[in-house]
């Protein structure tokens, strides 16, 4: 048994000396739990891209008001609102980030609401 010198520190699988990977802390771990830790880093950074999108969009709307060069940053409200609620309605779907997500949905959505009002405004001058 000594080709089976180690288990995976997350799911406490046996591996053989070949599947055995280590994480940056020197554990000893499997691919499937790499690719899963992967997988979740990647959710994770994602969703701090959502967040800093919805929070940020009532100031790019507010700032359209002052500064919109060919309309780019009210349009970009609206857009990036749209992006922010669709996201946040898949999350939900998958079950995740339900606590975040109500602030996260205000935010972008004033964003939205705004940038259409700066850019109505635009257009009818
Ligand atoms: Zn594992």
């Amino acid at each position: 048994m000594s080709n089976l010198a180690a288990a995976c520190f997350a799911c406490r699988r046996p591996l053989a000396v070949a599947e055995q990977l280590y994480t940056e802390a020197g554990e000893i771990v499997c691919q499937s739990c790499t690719t899963r830790a992967q997988v979740l880093e990647g959710h994770r950074k994602s969703a701090g891209m959502v967040r800093t999108l919805a929070y940020g969009n009532p100031l790019l709307a507010l700032a359209s008001f002052v500064y919109d060069p060919f309309l780019t940053l009210s349009i970009g409200a609206i857009g990036n609102g749209l992006f922010v609620l669709r996201r946040l309605v898949s999350d939900v779907q998958r079950g995740e980030h339900l606590s975040r997500s109500p602030s996260q949905k205000l935010a972008a959505s004033v964003g939205l609401v705004l940038g259409v009002l700066s850019l109505v405004t635009k257009l009818l001058h």
